[in-house]
């Protein structure tokens, strides 16, 4: 029997390292968080983050409970606060824009480019400068998003950041080990967000990282992940903190997934090869691949692709005809129902008609995310778009690329997706 080929499941090493590192933690009774594993998994990550093709980097990084945590912890240590404006990217996950709300501030949306599917720097210099015109102060902050991997159009994003005076929070939740010009991701802005969820590049069950430019940046987060406390015998708050610190048990696990992460990448980016290759011949379908530009170095978190609105899947006209009473990816929690099987802004019938056909085929095909702007809870948002985004959410959809993804597999999933194309 075939198991259920999903998106990206967690892998532990051959070796049982993250095992090993949690049990050290309960036996030296560092069940907390804070200690020795939290201490070597910042250091394991710091060493990896600042190793450049030429020369080194010192960025410092801050563990912490979630990388929705960092978002949060860089927004506020970029100065951010109610009332502002910050810039993010509308195609990404909520935890990228979700932070700006909880401060009060506003999220202003910006467009992707064809590309990298990331931040366009154009539409960004003209949300720029008209925020400037209509509130009479620029936004505090710019937040591009290594969107399954792909690295964002840095230098442009960084030169017009500077130009203005603006702050970069750098979201490579998705992007860990993604590089630009050998740097790694997340340690070009002020701050650059990781995250260990358990379908990420690497996992802690659940946390994320924050890195930072310098020491003294590095404290004021962790200050502010321990709840902002004064040096006196009792507690005592000048700021209102945040309980955001990683667990010694969580970063146990992180410790051990540092020993598998340069091969979970090339892990990821042979996948990506293989659907190149085996999707080339498939009418109808393209790969979404990196620029053609030595520049860029994707990660491949997980592996993208387009449909022609003109290919006819397999039962296609059944699509959305039925209410959904889960969420697509089984996400954990709580999923709120719905009267109507579908929205204004949806991915086309074939796409959804894929999802359901490979469903059934035991492989797990997802939209891809949902743009900001295009979502209800931010109907209000000012936009900046030329509608690139809009057209690949429509069309787009995510194919398995983790760890325990094989050659076999990807084999698999090709011929799935050319029986589900009805010729
Ligand atoms: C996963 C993710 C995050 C952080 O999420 P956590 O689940 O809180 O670790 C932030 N931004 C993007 C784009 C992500 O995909």
């Amino acid at each position: 029997m075939r198991n259920f080929i999903y998106l990206c499941l967690a892998h532990m090493s051959e070796e049982g390292w993250e095992q090993k590192y949690v049990k050290e933690a309960f036996d030296t009774n560092w069940v907390v968080p804070m200690g020795p594993n939290v201490n070597a998994f910042e250091q394991n990550l710091a060493d990896f983050v600042n190793r450049k093709t030429d020369g080194n980097l010192d960025r410092k990084v801050v563990c912490l409970s979630a990388g929705t945590a960092a978002v949060h912890l860089a927004l506020i240590g970029c100065g951010v606060k109610a009332g502002d404006e910050v810039l993010v990217q509308s195609f990404t996950f909520c935890a990228s824009s979700h932070p700006v709300t909880y401060l009060g501030a506003r999220p202003v949306f910006v467009g992707s480019e064809k590309d990298t599917w990331n931040m366009d720097p154009k539409l960004l210099e003209m949300a720029i400068k008209d925020r400037k015109e209509k509130t009479g102060r620029y936004p505090k902050a710019i937040v591009p998003v290594a969107l399954y991997g792909m690295p964002y159009r840095i230098d442009e994003i960084c030169e017009i950041a500077d130009k203005y005076g603006i702050l970069v929070v750098e979201d490579a939740a998705e992007g860990m080990g993604s590089r630009y010009k050998g740097q790694v991701l997340g340690t070009f802005g002020k701050y650059g967000v990781l995250s260990f969820n358990g379908n990420k590049m690497i996992t802690t069950s659940g946390g994320g990282a924050l890195i930072c430019r310098n020491a003294d940046d590095a404290n004021e987060i962790m200050w502010y992940a321990t709840q902002a406390r004064d040096a006196y015998p009792y507690y005592q708050h000048s700021a209102v903190g945040y309980n955001y610190r990683m667990s010694n048990v969580c970063a146990g696990i992180g410790r051990g997934q540092m020993t598998v992460l340069e091969s979970h990448i090339d892990h990821h980016k042979h996948v990506q090869e293989l659907y190149m290759e085996l999707l080339k011949d498939v009418k109808g379908v393209k790969l979404h691949c990196q620029p053609d530009d030595e520049r860029y170095d994707s990660n491949f978190w997980l592996c993208t692709a387009t449909l022609e609105p003109e290919v006819k899947v397999v039962d296609q006209d059944n699509a959305y005809k039925e209410v959904v009473n889960t969420a697509v990816g089984g996400a954990a929690g709580v999923i709120h129902t719905v009267d109507s099987a579908v929205t204004d802004c949806q991915p086309n019938n074939n796409v959804e008609a894929l999802r359901i056909y490979m469903l059934g085929k035991k492989v797990e095909v997802r939209p891809v995310w949902k743009p900001m702007h295009k979502q209800p809870v931010y109907k209000d948002a000012p936009v900046y778009t030329n509608g690139v985004e809009e057209e690949i959410f429509k069309v787009g959809f995510c194919l398995p690329a983790g760890p325990c993804v094989t050659d076999e597999d990807v084999k698999y999933i090709v011929d799935c997706i050319k029986e589900a194309i009805e010729s």
